[in-house]
């Protein structure tokens, strides 16, 4: 397939270190998550309902890789391409080789990383790594298969995602992070086995809050294992050692045990927000920018490439996007209003 031209190295250039992309609230925005499909062949309770019928929206490989090309080049030094399920392309690894082969402002390598279910890993953990991808976050939210199966609600779900992460390890991926979103009422048993998952088979375990972001509406304050119940629950296991963080914009508070085997990671978006140092923005799999998970608004980027904008008429629109980008979240206020999309359409 061809691919668009990339922006010019000249355009590339031209953004000095004061113009790259920043937000009103002084937050340099260097993280971009791509959501490549909206489809999902798992129908997680906590994130969509169980019917179908929805109408799905995906973009050729070739627009979101010019979208993110004019992304880096205004400052974008990280991408995460998601979903839906984004093995689900099977023009991911062309993707992830074009991504692996761009540079950012700096001449760096980008940060390249992948959310998955895991479900096709097996098989894919190779061709991934042999496309540039040298991490991968794996979700699964019980190692207990029947739990897991009633989770996912598909059929021998926890063996091929077991599979797959083992896969990944062999692959040389590294590390493997497996996130565990907490539902109180359908896994909150799970932490302390979690804890030994991660010591047993060498991968990073993040537990994750539940946020208000499913098609069904399960959400209460109370559904939500807070961070603190998860800290309690794993020194009870063993004693946890904190770790300092990977970098100023990490969403993890990250943590060892005693005999520094295992690490455990908790993301607590909702108990400890983290929006004063948010460097994110979201690409949806029809091409709109989300500047927040919880935002009641879509940016048409897509709509600006369909009416034959230039790769500056894309720049202006991301910058004027982004400048506008919320202060922060308001889960669990009063007048608290769901986003206009679910995570399944936004990418996780
Ligand atoms: N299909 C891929 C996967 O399962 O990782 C990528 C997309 S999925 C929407 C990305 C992540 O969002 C998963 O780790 C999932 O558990 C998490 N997620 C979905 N709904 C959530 C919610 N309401 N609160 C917190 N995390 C959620």
């Amino acid at each position: 397939m061809v691919l668009t031209p990339a922006l010019r190295n000249e355009t590339d250039a031209a953004v000095r270190p004061s113009d790259r992309l920043t937000d009103r609230h002084g937050r340099r925005i260097t993280d971009l998550r791509i959501s490549i499909t909206d489809r999902c062949n798992y129908k997680c309770v906590y994130c969509r309902t169980g019917n179908d019928g929805a109408v799905y929206a995906e973009l050729s490989i070739a627009e979101y890789l010019r979208m993110a090309r004019v992304f880096i080049a205004l400052g974008i030094e990280k991408i995460r391409l998601t979903g839906g399920e984004p093995l689900l392309r099977r023009e991911l690894p062309q993707l992830l080789r074009e991504l692996s082969a761009l540079r950012t402002l700096d001449g760096e390598p980008l940060d390249l990383a992948l959310t998955t279910n895991g479900h096709l890993l097996e098989e894919m953990a190779e061709p991934l790594r042999a496309a540039g991808l040298s991490r991968i976050t794996v979700s699964m939210d019980a190692v207990d298969a029947d739990k897991f199966a009633r989770i996912t609600r598909v059929p021998g779900s926890y063996q091929r995602v077991l599979a797959g992460i083992r896969a990944a390890k062999r692959a040389g991926l590294d590390p493997v992070k497996v996130n565990c979103v907490l539902l109180r009422g359908f896994n909150e048993d799970q932490i302390v086995a979690f804890a030994k998952f991660s010591r047993e088979e060498g991968v990073i375990v993040r537990f994750i809050e539940f946020m208000p972001l499913e098609e069904d509406r399960l959400w209460t304050p109370e559904s939500v294992v807070s961070l603190r119940e998860i800290t309690t629950a794993l020194n009870s296991f063993k004693l946890l050692v904190p770790l300092a963080p990977n970098a100023a914009s990490e969403t993890a508070v990250r943590y060892t045990f005693d005999d520094g085997v295992g690490e455990i990671g908790i993301i607590a978006p909702v108990t400890q927000a983290f929006c004063g140092h948010c460097s994110r923005v979201r690409l949806t799999s029809d091409g709109k920018i989300r500047t927040c998970l919880f935002s009641q608004t879509d940016h048409d980027l897509y709509g600006v490439l369909q009416r034959g904008g230039s790769d500056d008429d894309l720049a202006a629109f991301i910058r004027r996007t982004v400048d506008q980008k919320e202060a922060r979240h308001h889960i669990g206020e009063p007048g608290f209003l769901k986003p206009s999309r679910s995570m399944v359409h936004i990418g996780g």
